[in-house]
């Protein structure tokens, strides 16, 4: 069981990643070693690495694995790094992350999700991640200033406490646009410069509360 899971991992690196342009080594490493059926209900596990995002309760979802490898990758890490992550949902992402850089601050707002990431991240043995069960549009601002922060639901702006708790060098990538479609955006801080690149298209889940929507959208 446990070797067709690697096998599928395997193909979702050669076939979903590596042809779409993922080359970053360090994503590629934690793309075949993280086990992402863990983190969605057993009925699901058979279609874990599918070409598509899956829902894992409470009206969320997590992303297609090409898009949580597009986004790490675009945070630019090399291992040292202090990430924030604004979203928790299954988990998935921080473990990705969490096998890359050295510690993820992750913030959900939905009470259930979070122990349930918790709990799965900690049976997998990762140690690096630190979980706040919290409104995240404010941030973790105990924590900052972080080198990266990911934030895996669309807001209609970078919210201001994101760009405030970023270090001068550092990375945001987070999904802007309206509720029904986002483009991916790459923010870089240089020097108290704040540069803005579109990386492309994108359909995420609301960011919810002040700076964010008001409520969750219905899909
Ligand atoms: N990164 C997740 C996918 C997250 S889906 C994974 O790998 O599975 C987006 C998540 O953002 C949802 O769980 C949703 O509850 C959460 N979210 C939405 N608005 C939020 C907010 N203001 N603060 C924290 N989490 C929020």
């Amino acid at each position: 069981m446990a070797d067709d899971f690697e096998e599928a991992r395997e193909r979702m690196v050669s076939n979903q990643l590596i042809p779409r342009g993922i080359s970053d080594p360090l994503v590629l490493r934690a793309m075949r070693r993280v086990p992402r059926e863990r983190f969605l209900p057993r009925e699901l596990w058979d279609s874990a690495y599918g070409d598509h995002p899956l829902p894992i309760g409470e009206q969320q979802t997590i992303s297609q694995p090409y898009i949580v490898a597009q986004m790490t990758e675009s945070l630019d890490l090399t291992g040292e790094e202090k990430v924030l992550e604004i979203g928790t949902g299954s988990g998935y992402q921080a473990a990705v992350l969490a096998d890359i850089c050295s510690e993820v601050y992750t913030v959900e707002r939905i009470t259930t999700l979070s122990e349930r990431a918790k709990r799965i991240l900690q049976d997998l043995g990762y140690k690096n991640i630190f979980f706040k069960i919290h409104n995240g549009t404010h941030g973790w601002p105990e924590h900052a200033p972080f080198d990266a922060i990911l934030v895996t639901a669309a807001a209609p702006s970078v919210p201001d406490p994101y760009l405030e708790q970023l270090k001068d060098g550092g990375r945001i990538v987070i999904p802007v646009g309206d509720r029904f479609s986002q483009n991916l955006i790459r923010i870089t801080k240089s020097q108290g410069e704040i540069i803005s690149e579109d990386l492309g298209g994108v359909r995420f889940v609301s960011l919810v509360g002040e700076y964010g929507w008001k409520e969750e959208s219905k899909q």
